[in-house]
C-alpha cells in the first residue's frame, strides 16, 4: 500500500485537506465505481478532481504518471544501455537511454540532448550511479530529457530499490503504451477464435504460397495451426480489448478444442461476464490505433483468494 500511502500524503500536503476527508473521498469514489477501481486509481481521480498537479515535485517513481511537463526525481541507475546513433529525415542524432529504481519502482530514461549523452560517453554516469533529473517529462511511462532538463550524479546514497520489473495494478483508464499491468475486469465480449498457420519449427508465421507453406528459415514446411482468441475487457473505468495466443489460451483449453465449433462456444459461454485478473503488456494495435493488451496471464477471480488478500493488505 506504499504508493497509496505517497498519494493521499500528496493530496493532504497540496489540498490541505485532512487525511480522514481526503481518504473518505477516495473510498466514495471506489464505492460509485462499484469497487472495480483500486485505491490508487481512486487517488488519483481525486487528486485531478482536485486540480492538484504533480509537476515540479520531487517525484517517487510510482508517481510518474504519462504526460507530465516537468518531474524532478532521483534514482540509481540500475540498467545502462549503449548510446545509440540514428538518423531520421537526413538528420543524424544519437540517443540513449538507462533504468532508473527507487524504493518504489523503476523507469527508462530517454536522453535526447548532447550534453546529456556526454555524460554517459565519458564515464561520468556509469551503472550503480544515483542521478538527479529535474524538469523531465514523461511519454509514456518512460521519462525523457531534452535541452530544457537537468541531469547530474547525486551523492545521495540508495540501498533499498526496486528492480523487478513493474507490475502494477492499473485500470484501463490509467494504462499507457509499454506497460506491464495486472488489471481486474470483466469479460463483456468475446470473439470467434482464428486460426493462422506456423512453422513446426520455430513457431513463427508460415507463408502460404500456391498449395505450399514456407517459413523464411525453415523452406518449404507442414505448418501447424496456433489459435488467437480477441476479447473485451471492461474494469469499470474503460473497456480494452485483449489479445491471447496459443501459450495463454492453453491455460484454459487445448488450443486444438478451439476448432470443435461446440467446445468453443462453451469457452466463450464460460468466459463471458467472467471476473478475471488479466496480467500482459500494452500495445497500441497498428491497425486500429487504439490501445490493447497482449496477454501473458488470464486468472479467473478466486474469490477467497481475493478476500485474504484483501484481508493482508489492510
Ligand atoms: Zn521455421
Amino acid at each position: 500500500m506504499q504508493n497509496y500511502e505517497l498519494l493521499i500524503e500528496r493530496i493532504v500536503k497540496s489540498a490541505g485537506l485532512e487525511k480522514e476527508e481526503v481518504e473518505r473521498k477516495v473510498e466514495a469514489k471506489k464505492a460509485k465505481l462499484s469497487g472495480l477501481i483500486s485505491k490508487e486509481g481512486a487517488a488519483q481521480i481525486i487528486a485531478a478532481e482536485l486540480g492538484i498537479s504533480f509537476e515540479n515535485q520531487d517525484l517517487k517513481i510510482s508517481e510518474l504518471m504519462g504526460g507530465m511537463k516537468s518531474v524532478n526525481v532521483v534514482g540509481k541507475v540500475i540498467n545502462l544501455f549503449p548510446v545509440r546513433e540514428y538518423s531520421k529525415n537526413g538528420r543524424e542524432g544519437k540517443v540513449a537511454n538507462f533504468v532508473i529504481a527507487d524504493e518504489t519502482g523503476n523507469t527508462r530514461v530517454v536522453l535526447w540532448d548532447t550534453n546529456h549523452i556526454l555524460l554517459i560517453e565519458n564515464g561520468t554516469i556509469k551503472q550503480d550511479d544515483v542521478v538527479e533529473i529535474k524538469n523531465g517529462s514523461t511519454r509514456d511511462s518512460e521519462i525523457h530529457l531534452s535541452g530544457f532538463s537537468e541531469l547530474k550524479k547525486s551523492d545521495v546514497v540508495m540501498e533499498d530499490i526496486k528492480t523487478e520489473r513493474m507490475i502494477s495494478e492499473k485500470t484501463l483508464g490509467e494504462v499507457q503504451q509499454g506497460q506491464s499491468v495486472k488489471i481486474r475486469g470483466i469479460v463483456v465480449q468475446v470473439f470467434q477464435p482464428r486460426f493462422y498457420s506456423v512453422c513446426p519449427n520455430c513457431n513463427k508465421k508460415a507463408i502460404q504460397e500456391g498449395e505450399l507453406y514456407k517459413c523464411a528459415e525453415h523452406g518449404v514446411v507442414t505448418p501447424k495451426d496456433r489459435a488467437i482468441l480477441n476479447f473485451v475487457l471492461d474494469d469499470g473505468t474503460e473497456t480494452i480489448r485483449v489479445v491471447m495466443f496459443s501459450d495463454q489460451i492453453n491455460t484454459l483449453i487445448p488450443e486444438e478444442d478451439l476448432k470443435d465449433a461446440e467446445k468453443a462456444t462453451a469457452l466463450r459461454d464460460d468466459l463471458m461476464g467472467t471476473e478475471i485478473y488479466l496480467s500482459g503488456i500494452v500495445k497500441k494495435n497498428q491497425l486500429f490505433e487504439n490501445l490493447e493488451i497482449v496477454a501473458s496471464s488470464v486468472e479467473k477471480i478466486d474469490v477467497e483468494k481475493l478476500i485474504e488478500k484483501l484481508n493482508e493488505k489492510d
